[in-house]
């Protein structure tokens, strides 16, 4: 994949942290992101998973706003995200795994609805209500679940995130 189109991949990647389509990424987006996860899975804001996951989705703002908000108005742009974040996070994956895994760790808690672990139908309404297309969903889902036991790790969800996330190509 050659830089031009690598780019055009991360641009891409903008409008999914953008959730309310405003231009820009900031802490609103990660909120909302949260409050959509806990509607979809019918759990309460105020519930110790509500309050994980909005704990988690300052902490991956905090970390997305520390590696791309050069000019530090609380808002990051598409040319910041396409040119700090993209940048920063490809040259350093491991730094991905770190501001995204509370967040993450959070919605698993909230999608694994038995305990036993996330379905590849919980992973694909979390996908959905993130705005990823019903196919895309569909077809990472069953990626994730790729030894077929119906269940999927919290390791295989990190991996996948980065890569939806553009950190790694997606079609790696
Ligand atoms: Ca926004
Ligand atoms: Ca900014």
């Amino acid at each position: 994949m050659d830089s031009a189109e690598y780019e055009r991949k991360i641009a891409a990647r903008f409008a999914t942290f953008d959730q309310d389509g405003n231009g820009y990424i900031d802490r609103e987006d990660f909120s909302a992101a949260a409050k959509a996860v806990l509607a979809e899975f019918g759990v309460t804001a105020r519930s110790d998973k509500g309050q994980a996951l909005f704990i988690g989705a300052e902490a991956f703002w905090q970390g997305m706003a520390g590696i791309a908000d050069v000019d530090g108005d609380q808002r990051v742009t598409r040319e910041e995200f396409v040119t700090g974040a993209a940048k920063r996070l490809h040259d350093n994956p491991q730094r991905f795994a770190e501001i995204a895994r509370q967040f993450l760790h959070a919605v698993i808690a909230v999608a694994d609805e038995d305990g036993a672990g996330v379905t590849p139908g919980a992973a694909v309404r979390v996908l959905r209500v993130l705005g990823s297309d019903a196919e895309v969903a569909g077809k990472v889902a069953a990626y994730l679940d790729a030894d077929e036991d119906g269940r999927i790790s919290e390791e295989q969800i990190l991996a996948a995130f980065a890569g939806y996330c553009g950190v790694e190509p997606p079609d790696a």
